[in-house]
């Protein structure tokens, strides 16, 4: 038996599961078939959300503490199969080994904070104009919520929006990408242990997983019985799902594409933006939604920091994520090979100067594998292909003299996920996250715009979606609200001082 055979297994995935259906799924590393996986049909569809449906008819009723408790278990389930999900977030996705556990952690990490939560879902009580009255909110259930996935976070992105569904009371029906639905399978398959050993208290149905492409994903978006759409990925699906979602006045979570930037001031400790730069830029080969994609930097600083990163480039180890040591990963797919050469070519014509990278690697040794040398692209300025999203460790460098202009460039992009100053500057730093500062939803200090941890709320603005999800007051959003105006006085007083006799 394979070694990846064996990880299916103490993952709880069946030959059954991986085997003779459709969708064929490739691992990055080398173009090899991993599995064919069998696709949900529309029938199997109308039935799975029935039974979503019925789930949560029960569901609603178990106390939200208790249903902390499964996420727990799903915590637990996740911390014990890390290692092992962690290889197939690697093998299928490309990731370092680092970084396919990484990803499993915000799994636990979630867990744990969806367990907290569920002992806080709790609304305000306000005081009322009259008297013998009181006015309280209540955040109540909310129902079958579908979660849609992007092939880059093929399992924390899952349990991100499924422990919180979860505790809030709402079953989940979750589609992974097409590109990556076997890590979504193990860490679904944690969670189904997680619920038999949570017994009957959970209702059959509360958890299912689809698999298929987007017209699967659009039966999900489109069904009225699925009052909450999380879909993840791409700005031109967000542009299908969002008014989709919203012509049937559906709730939607849109987690789309970022084009993030760092802003270098003269008052920067340019050892550390470096480091900053080097895992935001290639880290994930430049494929997380949070990826560097424009350097913002200071014209008296920026031979400096240039010399600096081009030396760090030379000396990146590209190649099998597998093996320890290596950097940088292969891109997910030929398609995002050659939209990376696209990216190049265009830049070039609108005045670019390639500084390092951009060319294929390790065609040899992986003749089917989409290595790439991460690229530094130097733009005389904000041009059209810069603020496009380009899915590829594709780093363009921007100079500023004012720092008014900084902020300027940094906010002329239709996208608006994450973003991040280094400066020791007070004036400069709060200035980067006051209200006239980036306009980002995640905007950091002295630290690069990837890797956010689970506590605060993620997402971001403009073409990014504006919704948010994970941490802080994230759960909100898969809760429906009632406003509670109690009388407990003898009178029935109107309010605004009406008298109707
Ligand atoms: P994608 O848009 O191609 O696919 C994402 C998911 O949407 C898949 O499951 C796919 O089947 C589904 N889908 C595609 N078209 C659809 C449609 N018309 N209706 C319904 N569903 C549809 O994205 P991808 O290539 O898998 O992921 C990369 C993109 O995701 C990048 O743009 C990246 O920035 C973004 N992303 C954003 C975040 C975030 O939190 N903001 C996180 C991860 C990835």
């Amino acid at each position: 038996m394979s070694e990846l055979l064996r990880v299916f297994q103490r993952c709880g995935i069946e030959p059954g599961d991986v085997q003779g259906g459709s969708l064929a799924v490739r691992s990055p590393i080398d173009g090899a078939e991993l599995a064919r996986v069998h696709e949900t049909s529309p029938s199997q569809l109308h039935e799975i959300i029935a039974t979503a449906q019925a789930a949560f008819a029960q569901w609603r009723n178990v106390p939200a503490p208790v249903r902390g408790e499964l996420v727990r278990l799903w915590g637990e389930e996740l911390r014990q199969a890390k290692k092992d999900i962690g290889y197939i977030v690697s093998i299928e996705v490309g990731k370092i080994i680092e970084e396919g556990l990484g990803e499993v952690q915000e799994g636990v990490d979630i867990c744990e904070f969806a367990l907290g939560q569920s002992r806080q879902l709790c609304g305000r009580t306000i005081v009322s104009e009259r008297p013998g009255h009181r006015i309280m909110e209540q955040y109540h259930p909310l129902g079958p919520v579908a979660i849609i996935t992007a092939f880059n976070f093929p399992s924390a992105v899952f349990a991100w929006n499924a422990a919180l569904a979860l505790v809030c009371g709402d079953p989940v029906i979750f589609k992974p990408s097409e590109k990556a639905p076997l890590s979504g399978l193990a860490t679904f398959k944690a969670l189904e242990r997680a619920i038999a050993r949570f017994g009957d208290r959970a209702p059959r149905g509360l958890a299912q997983i689809v698999t298929g492409k987007a017209p699967l994903a659009q039966s999900l978006v489109e069904s009225p019985a699925i009052p909450l759409v999380s879909a993840t990925g791409s700005t031109r699906m967000g542009r299908a799902v969002g008014p989709a979602v919203a012509s049937r006045f559906g709730k939607r979570i849109l987690e789309l594409g970022g084009n993030n930037a760092m802003v270098v001031t003269p008052a920067a400790d340019l050892d550390m933006a470096l480091r900053a730069i080097l895992f935001s830029a290639v880290g994930t080969a430049g494929q997380r939604c949070t990826s560097l994609r424009r350097l913002i930097v200071h014209r008296s600083v920026k031979d400096a920091l240039l010399q600096k990163l081009l030396k760090a480039y030379s000396t990146l180890r590209i190649g099998n994520p597998l093996m320890p040591g290596t950097l940088v990963g292969p891109l997910i797919d030929e398609g995002a090979y050659t939209a990376l050469q696209e990216s190049i070519a265009t830049a070039k014509q609108q005045g670019g100067k390639v500084l390092t990278g951009g060319g294929r690697a390790l065609e040899k040794e992986f003749p089917k594998g989409f290595y790439v040398h991460p690229a530094i692209v130097e733009m005389p300025e904000q041009t059209a292909i810069v603020r496009h999203e380009t899915f590829a460790p594709l780093l363009y460098v921007l100079t500023y003299d004012d720092f008014d202009d900084a902020i300027a460039i940094h906010n002329d992009v239709p996208q608006g996920l994450s973003s991040c100053i280094f400066s020791n500057d007070m004036r400069e730093v709060e200035t980067f996250i006051s209200a006239s500062g980036s306009d980002c939803g995640m905007a950091n200090v002295n630290i690069g715009p990837s890797g956010a941890e689970i506590g605060g709320a993620f997402g971001g603005e403009k073409e990014t979606g504006g919704d948010r999800e994970s941490g802080s007051d994230a759960w909100k959003q898969y809760m429906r609200r009632t406003t509670n105006t109690i009388n407990f006085s003898k009178e029935l007083p109107l309010a605004q001082g009406i008298t109707f006799a």
